[in-house]
């Protein structure tokens, strides 16, 4: 008797994802017909990143992985914050300009992201190469009366901006509201502040002595030409607050409205609602569909941050022996809106789990050629219901622990019944999975077998078919004082090395 969803064509499942804009999980739709615009806050680069940046970065990896798989086109826009209030601070104390500070934390950073198999975005823009749009942005702003001059800095004027607190859940409760004249409002400079501190934020900020700078000229919405008159009035020498950066550079590349914004949840206030606040401010559209925020990674209870000092990165983590991998298998097996407690005993767990899981993949390869399966049929099913068991996971507002298990669930049927399974099909199986999961299956190679190795279990072999079993006893004895195992089964002898 076969089941019947072997019959059924398989129903296109709708993706469904947390919305915090919602609070709610929603179908996801996309704008456009032929991609989906995906925005992800990438580094602040004065710093190595830790394991809990990286958490969030794999995170962002499986939902742009994840729609893949659904089949869309995704474009994916990750910035990097290069000039901002810490690399300032911290490249002074360096002795050196901005730009020679964050080159080789960049270049780390885009070795982490390899290393943890994170597929390369379509775009990385740079804060300080995208210093006009910026400027274009804030003009806008100070033409809608959203924004406003006070000293040398120019500041967003949250009590002009309605939906404001619409994302973190904030409410504004300003009793002055009407008279706006610049210095009725507590104001904020710092890029970085907790809802303690909801106010009105900078967008533009002033010159210091000894601060990196560009003139903006924000009557003509431009930087001023090398050259010109600097000291007219519209002409105000400074450098961006960290919020407009990300507004204007994912409006550049994904357009006023996309559908996707994604990064830690730390970001939702203040950087997440600034950036509503200024995006829908200056283009009067409705700016970004979902917004999916992966939860922290922890420390004993505490999240993991450099001002914490609790911090480990991925080189602590190599020295240790560990696999760039297993830290992202650990990822995988907690949900992305849970917290995910770091310990060394939990990153060897899952790179234990992970050298099984290539073990698994090694005895497919080797068995790959084999043809057995009377019992196809019914394999085939076990293999297309696996299939959508997955799909259904993932499309669960990514539900990546339940993916795993589904793995775990095929390699257990497998040993339990293998001649029932076709090596090759399982592998091709558990290949298309890691599409999304990212766990360099494809990579994994069976050990070679010295052939030296091979003649000796020929050898054996025939001594056995002759009956001669103490020959072939001593035979096996000296293939595993070589180093390999032998192991009969009813396709034939398996070689293994012994390590
Ligand atoms: P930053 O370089 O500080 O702007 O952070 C880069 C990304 O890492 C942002 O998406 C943050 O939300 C995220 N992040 C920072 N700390 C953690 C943490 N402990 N766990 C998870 N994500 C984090
Ligand atoms: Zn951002």
């Amino acid at each position: 008797l076969l089941p019947s969803a072997l019959f059924a064509s398989p129903l296109p499942l709708p993706l469904k994802l947390y919305n915090v804009l919602t609070r709610r999980k929603e179908v996801f739709k996309p704008l456009r017909k032929d991609w989906v615009g995906f925005y992800t806050c990438g580094p602040t680069v004065y710093n190595f990143a830790h394991l809990g940046n990286l958490r969030t970065y794999v995170f962002e990896d499986l939902l742009r992985r994840t729609l893949e798989y659904a089949g869309y086109r995704v474009r994916q826009v990750m910035n990097i914050t290069d000039v901002e209030d810490k690399i300032i601070r911290d490249a002074k104390k360096a002795g050196k300009d901005i730009f020679a500070f964050v080159r080789p934390y960049e270049a780390a950073f885009f070795a982490d992201l390899q290393k943890l198999n994170i597929k390369k975005a379509w775009k990385y823009p740079k804060a300080t190469e995208n210093i006009p749009e910026m400027i274009k942005l804030i003009r806008q702003l100070l033409k809608k009366g959203l924004a406003y001059r006070a000293d040398d800095s120019i500041y967003y004027d949250i009590s002009k901006f309605k939906p404001y607190g619409r994302l973190s859940g904030f409410r504004k409760n300003r009793t002055t509201s009407g008279s706006q004249t610049a210095n009725s409002y507590h104001r904020i400079d710092a890029d970085e502040y907790s809802k303690k501190d909801v106010q009105d934020f900078v967008l533009w900020k002033g010159k210091k002595a000894g601060e990196p700078f560009w003139n903006a000229d924000l009557e003509k919405g431009r930087l001023a030409p090398t050259g010109g008159d600097k000291t007219r009035s519209g002409i105000l020498p400074g450098r961006p607050g960290w919020h407009i950066e990300c507004s204007a550079m994912s409006m550049k590349y994904l357009g006023p409205s996309f559908d996707i914004h994604a990064g830690g949840v730390d970001l939702i206030f203040p950087h997440h609602e600034n950036e509503i606040a200024q995006s829908e401010g200056a283009t009067g559209k409705p700016f970004v569909k979902f917004f999916v925020e992966g939860e922290h990674l922890l420390v004993n209870g505490e999240k993991m941050a450099k001002s914490l000092g609790n911090i480990f990165t991925l080189r602590d983590l190599e020295t240790r022996g560990f696999k760039p991998l297993a830290f992202r298998y650990l990822v995988l097996t907690s949900h992305y809106r849970s917290k995910l407690n770091f310990s060394w005993k939990s990153l060897a767990a899952a790179q234990n789990s992970l050298e099984r899981l290539y073990n698994f993949i090694r005895d497919l390869e080797r068995e790959h050629d084999l043809e057995r399966g009377q019992k196809r049929l019914l394999t085939k099913t076990v293999l297309t219901n696996a299939e959508k068991q997955f799909r259904q996971a993932l499309f669960n507002d990514l539900d990546t622990p339940q993916a795993v298990a589904l793995i775990w669930n095929i390699v257990r049927d497998y040993h339990q019944n293998p001649a029932s399974f076709s090596p090759k099909e399982v592998l091709n199986l558990l290949y298309k999975f890691d599409r999304v999961l990212g766990l360099n299956l494809k990579k994994i190679k069976p050990a070679k077998i010295p052939t030296i190795i091979k003649k000796l279990t020929n050898q054996r072999e025939k001594l056995r078919k002759k009956g001669k079993w103490k020959e072939a006893d001593a035979l096996r004895a000296k293939i595993k004082k070589l180093g390999y195992n032998i192991e009969d089964t009813t396709e034939g002898p398996k070689i293994t090395p012994l390590s």
